[in-house]
């Protein structure tokens, strides 16, 4: 909703990998079975993986980039891209809380469209149509790694890796902590507020 409202590219690195995962890739194969367990991809694949992505032209006013970076030597990696690259302006970092058991109860009811990536909730954005991608009409899955096991891998990953990230930020005085709770357009109406700043 952010992206397309400053009309700038969604950049996930987990949307990345999984359609290398698709088709069947090198950078496919050797992360399929991380992704699927809930580790973390190595540092040098995922930065290797966004220099690319935004040298390419539409990256050039701007981007979304979400699920990067995940640990301390990512956003190392992403400072000296931006300070090299044409992302002069200083970048907005928006950390959204949400607790551990609200999270869970989101992913178990989270169906994912294999096909183009669009994400859906049981509840609170079920697709129009049961089990069906509103966008392209294909059939809606579970992630592989929203199972109980691997959600838990995730979110130790996360505090363990990724909160130190936000840590770097705050340094920068750069993160804006963001409420996660509540509705879709409520979250996005703070994070969007905060972007004015
Ligand atoms: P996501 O779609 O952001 O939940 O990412 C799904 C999975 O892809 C993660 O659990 C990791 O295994 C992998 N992944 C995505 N982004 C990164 C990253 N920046 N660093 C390491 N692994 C990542």
């Amino acid at each position: 909703m952010i992206a397309e409202k400053h009309a700038v590219p969604h950049i996930s690195t987990g949307d990345i990998l999984r359609e290398a995962v698709r088709e069947g890739s090198e950078l496919g194969r050797k992360a399929e079975p991380i992704m699927k367990s809930g580790g973390l991809v190595p540092d040098d694949l995922m930065i290797g993986i966004i220099r690319e992505r935004l040298a390419k032209p539409d990256a050039r006013t701007g981007f979304v980039l979400d699920g990067f970076p995940r640990t301390v030597p990512q956003a190392e990696k992403l400072d000296a891209l931006l300070t090299e690259g044409n992302g002069k302006d200083k970048p907005h970092v928006v950390s959204l809380l949400v607790p551990d058991e609200v999270i869970v109860r989101r992913i178990a009811a989270r169906r994912s469209c294999p096909s183009c990536g669009a994400v859906y909730h049981l509840e609170s954005a079920p697709p129009k149509v049961a089990n069906v991608c509103d966008i392209c009409g294909s059939a809606l899955i579970a992630r592989p790694d929203d199972t109980e096991d691997a959600v838990r891998k995730r979110l130790d990953a996360f505090h363990r890796q990724t909160m130190p990230v936000a840590e770097f930020y705050r340094a920068k005085g750069w993160l804006r902590d963001i409420d996660g709770l509540g509705t879709i357009d409520e979250v996005f109406e703070r994070i969007d507020e905060t972007l004015g700043r």
